[in-house]
């Protein structure tokens, strides 16, 4: 924000009523260096004063209240030898009783009996009167001054400050200090004339003085609106400069042709007839990979929507064009079962599929990375494993990444930094994703959704019993397995503790094991204590059906296909996000038979869980429960977030400011349509301003 040689880039310990401890502290605590960073450091909330109340109107219920009136004789009373001084104030439609504490001496010598005083503070009751300790109180020059008008900022600080006095209250007075210092020339507009016009937009240098200290609530609002808008706006410009330059720009293979490998695996092996929605994918991605642009493209599907067969038909493409491909799951047990299925599915074709995870042995993998260099492997699949940089592949035209939240923008272009042309990039979700979070995390990419599910599946019924009830609930999967089906029954990873975790996992399995005794039935157990070939055996047991039931905990949440297993057990599904939840009832539901998900829970549940446990009971789709695991939770715990730092927003949420981000991602869309480059005269504030902040935002990474 700063200008050439700005005041703001006063080192902190200048500003007066700082100094150097003080400074230290600032910078150490809260990382405020400097003028402007203490402008940057906004308030959290206002305490409003632009309200005096009559002493008479004060009720029980009102929390900090503003009253003015006179100051009686302040008498001092030791109370359980604890001294205290007491002073009574009169408004004449009644009277409020004032306390301290401490600093009885300099109450003393400061207040005079008599005078008008405003004062502010926190009502207590005692015996049904009004009282106030340690409230903030200064004289009031005229008989009928209003109190004082204004909004008074709250900040935050930290214990540490608080000990050297650098409360809330006292953050506030050094901005009061700072902002009588800064200029218009400090806080230099950087949007377009065209954009705060269009987005009804304050002024930046107005906003930064009103955002702290508001005449009224409105200013405050217009203040953070326009300040929001920003920073929603930066981050819009720099995703969408991406994804233009990648249209345009970019140079990206031709997938000019579809081939044999591809028309003959579509013929004789393709084992249904795919979905519309499959079809559409499937057609966007051959145009996209046609243009001679880079494809980076979101795949948004709901559970079981069948997104791996887009992958394979892909990579298929891929194949018939000359490129090699390769594909990436977030869990060894994932890309195991990626591994195995398509496997299965290409074995009469004339195809090279590897995988590569880090539990393939030495000399395995020294042949698969030789493969790959040399260009006779088709398809690679793998873990993260793959993105090191020792994978050489002789020609990578198409990478799908599966299941990810977890790679930002930043990470993914890593992936293809290795080319001179980057390989076209498909990403799917494990779930869908609201909204506004993949207009952020997922803004540099083009998106597909697929909403539909292939035929002749029914909807899963979800109930939600008290552990009281588990002996019924198993009784019920034992008479599914009698049927033939399969179950989960899922525990709780609870974070803290691993061992109890483990503990808590073998108990359930005793538990379930009552109910399914061998040799009648045989279960399986997967947990992350295990080695990735212990878990993959007894996946693989699951998998082939020598094992009825599989107990576990959340390790197999995501993508593990089982079409006949039709129960979902949860325990203490009330620790269990929406989104989790969803992902886990996605395992069951898979095949043509009815499935059951069955919530099990404590007596005992907050509000939020509650909520939870009706949402998924209400609904099976994916979309209505994305939106609504965001606004419960807030952006703060959804998976992936947190690591691509966009939650370093100071001001705008990815929840409560949908149609701001809405519209800071069309006007960016607009601007940039005519100039991408941001060389026009207008536009060079801006681009001055996001060169500016390199480095110092989540934003400011992406290139
Ligand atoms: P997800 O989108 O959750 O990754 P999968 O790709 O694992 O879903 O597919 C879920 C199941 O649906 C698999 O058993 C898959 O074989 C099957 N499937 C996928 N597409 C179709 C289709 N068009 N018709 C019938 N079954 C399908
Ligand atoms: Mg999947």
């Amino acid at each position: 924000m700063h200008g050439a040689s700005s005041i703001l880039e006063s080192p902190i310990e200048y500003l007066k009523g700082v100094g150097p401890q003080r400074g230290d502290l600032l910078r150490k605590e809260l990382n405020i260096h400097s003028f402007g960073d203490l402008l940057e450091h906004f308030p959290y909330r206002h305490i409003d004063k632009t309200r005096v109340f009559p002493i008479s109107a004060i009720a029980p219920g009102m929390d900090m209240v503003q009253v003015k009136g006179v100051l009686g004789e302040p008498e001092e009373a030791a109370i359980k030898g604890r001294k205290r001084l007491t002073a009574v104030l009169r408004d004449g439609t009644a009277e409020l009783e004032l306390t301290w504490f401490q600093g009885i001496s300099w109450v003393k010598k400061a207040l005079v009996p008599g005078r008008m005083y405003l004062v502010y503070g926190r009502v207590s009751w005692f015996k049904n009167v009004p009282q106030m300790t340690h409230p903030e109180i200064e004289p009031v020059e005229a008989e009928n001054s209003s109190g004082k008008n204004f909004l008074e900022p709250v900040y935050s600080t930290t214990e540490k400050l608080k000990a050297k006095f650098i409360t809330g209250r006292a953050i506030g007075k050094l901005t009061a200090a700072l902002l009588p210092q800064v200029s218009q020339r400090d806080v230099p507009e950087f949007l377009p004339a065209s954009i705060l016009q269009q987005a009804q937009l304050m002024g930046r240098y107005d906003a930064y003085r009103h955002i702290h200290f508001p005449p009224d609530t409105a200013t405050y609002q217009a203040a953070l609106r326009r300040l929001k808008f920003e920073e929603l706006f930066a981050l819009q410009v720099k995703l969408s400069q991406v994804k233009i330059r990648r249209h345009t720009a970019s140079r990206g293979f031709v997938f000019d042709k579809v081939g044999d490998y591809f028309n003959t695996f579509y013929k004789h092996y393709l084992p249904f007839e795919l979905t519309g929605a499959q079809k559409r994918v499937i057609k966007e991605i051959r145009t996209d990979c046609g243009r001679g642009h880079q494809m980076n493209r979101l795949l948004q599907g709901d559970v079981g929507s069948g997104k791996t067969m887009v992958a394979l038909l892909s990579m298929l493409l891929a194949a018939d064009n000359g490129f090699q491909s390769c594909l990436m799951a977030p869990t060894e047990i994932l890309a195991q079962q990626h591994y195995a299925g398509i496997s299965a599915l290409l074995k009469d074709m004339p195809l090279n599929v590897a995988l590569l995870t880090g539990s393939v042995k030495a000399a395995e993998r020294r042949k698969v990375l030789a493969a790959a260099a040399a260009g006779e492997l088709h398809i690679l699949i793998g873990t993260h494993a793959l993105i090191e940089d020792k994978v050489q592949f002789a020609n990578l035209g198409f990478v799908v990444i599966d299941e990810q939240h977890r790679f930002g923008v930043e990470q993914r272009s890593k992936l293809w930094q290795k080319n001179e042309v980057p390989p076209h990039v498909l990403v799917m979700t494990a779930t869908p994703i609201p909204r506004t979070l993949s207009m952020s995390l997922f803004g540099d990419l083009d998106c597909s959704i697929m909403d539909e599910l292939p035929p002749g599946r029914q909807p899963i019924t979800t109930v939600h019993r008290y552990d009281s009830a588990r002996h019924n609930v198993l009784e019920f999967v034992r008479s599914e397995i009698d049927k033939g089906r399969q179950a989960y029954v899922i525990f709780p990873l609870i974070e803290e503790s691993a061992k109890m975790d483990f503990e808590n996992l073998m108990r359930g399995y005793e538990m379930v094991k009552t109910f399914l005794p061998e040799p009648r039935y045989w279960m399986s157990m997967v947990h992350g204590r295990m080695s990735p070939d212990e878990k993959e055996t007894n996946m693989q047991r699951f998998v082939k059906g020598d094992t009825q039931a599989m107990v576990s905990t959340t390790v197999i949440e995501v993508g593990v296909n089982v079409p006949n297993a039709t129960v979902m057990v949860i325990e203490s599904a009330e620790k269990f996000g929406l989104s989790q939840l969803h992902q886990l009832r996605g395992r069951v539901g898979r095949g043509s038979e009815k499935s059951f998900c069955i919530l099990l829970t404590g007596p005992n549940l907050t509000q939020d869980a509650r909520q939870r446990l009706k949402i998924m009971c209400d609904t099976n789709d994916g979309f209505k429960i994305a939106e609504k695991d965001l606004e419960l939770r807030g952006p703060g715990d959804i998976e992936g977030t947190r690591q691509s730092g966009l939650l370093n927003f100071k001001l705008a949420s990815i929840v409560n400011d949908k149609p701001l981000m809405e519209l800071a991602q069309t006007l960016a869309a607009n601007l940039l349509e005519s100039d991408v480059e941001l060389n026009l005269p207008e536009h060079q504030a801006l681009k001055h301003y996001l060169l500016s902040r390199k480095g110092k935002t989540y934003w400011s990474k992406i290139s």
